[in-house]
């Protein structure tokens, strides 16, 4: 028996349903991540009372709302942020569910479940590496695994090209940060930018890691130095590269191709 097809409304729908309860886990990954503490016990708290928030009280975004931002018990402000981060995570799995429905496409499944992964991971790395200088390997190695595992599907990339894709240019990376420190005579590069930069090989294979490497430096550059001059430059003398990185990747995942043929244009093929 046949089955009229879902209309795509509902999957997008679902999906974006999903991404709120996805957004929540996050909120619990962005403060307990860069503690060393558990995402998975105990259940969330108030900060301010230590009361136990009621599984009701957590519905994504309106629960929020319903409590205009404070706590039940004790009404200690609780952060726009958790909002949010629940609302564009939820943007964004609707989206990445959109672009799953979308015709010929060209795009391999492969691809589709990786652009996912990564646009996804990108919300809990943008907020923890700004703030904590740091990339949780809980979610880098988790994609470097499904890059490895999406590579034996029929289409798009070998097991062979994602794990050069990683080796090669996490390796990359890893070099430019080890030749950058003997210069300047001390740490210029986290291992965390090493490993997501690695994870990016193993999703997409390394032409892409590499061009999302050259777009985040471009964006670094252009984002990043004002940032860090109008900050008259932080102590640490710090770029969290991170969010640079993720924002590369996904660019050059859909663009790199284009923007590769427009360089060789310029340069008169
Ligand atoms: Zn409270």
């Amino acid at each position: 028996m046949e089955y009229p097809p879902l209309p795509p409304f509902i999957g997008i729908l679902f999906g974006g349903l999903f991404g709120l309860m996805v957004g929540s886990f996050f909120n619990v990954v962005i403060y307990r991540m860069p503690r060393g503490e558990s995402v998975i016990w105990p259940p969330s708290r108030c900060m301010g009372c230590g009361y136990q928030i009621k599984f009701y009280q957590n519905v994504p975004v309106l629960a929020w709302i319903l409590l205009r931002g404070k706590c039940k018990s004790c009404g200690a402000r609780i952060s726009v942020q958790y909002p949010l981060i629940e609302a564009l995570t939820g943007l964004v799995a609707a989206l990445a569910v959109g672009f799953f429905l979308q015709p010929g496409s060209g795009y391999d499944l492969g691809f589709k479940i990786g652009i996912t992964y990564l646009a996804l991971a990108s919300i809990p790395i943008f907020v923890i590496d700004f703030r904590h200088f740091l990339i949780p390997d809980m979610l880098t190695y988790p994609g470097m695994i499904l890059g490895l595992g999406l590579s034996f599907l029929p289409d798009g990339m070998t097991p062979l090209q994602s794990l050069t894709g990683a080796v090669g240019a996490g390796g990359f990376l890893w070099l430019v940060g080890f030749a950058a420190s003997l210069l300047l005579k001390k740490d210029a590069m986290g291992l965390g930018d090493v490993k997501l930069v690695a994870m990016a090989g193993a999703l997409f294979g390394a032409p892409i890691a590499l061009f999302g490497l050259i777009f985040a430096s471009v964006l670094g550059c252009l984002v990043g130095l004002p940032m860090m001059m109008m900050r008259k430059l932080n102590e640490h003398r710090h770029i969290p590269f991170g969010p640079y990185i993720c924002v590369g990747v996904l660019l050059s995942a859909f663009y790199g191709r284009a923007a590769m043929d427009w360089y060789m244009g310029l340069l008169g093929r």
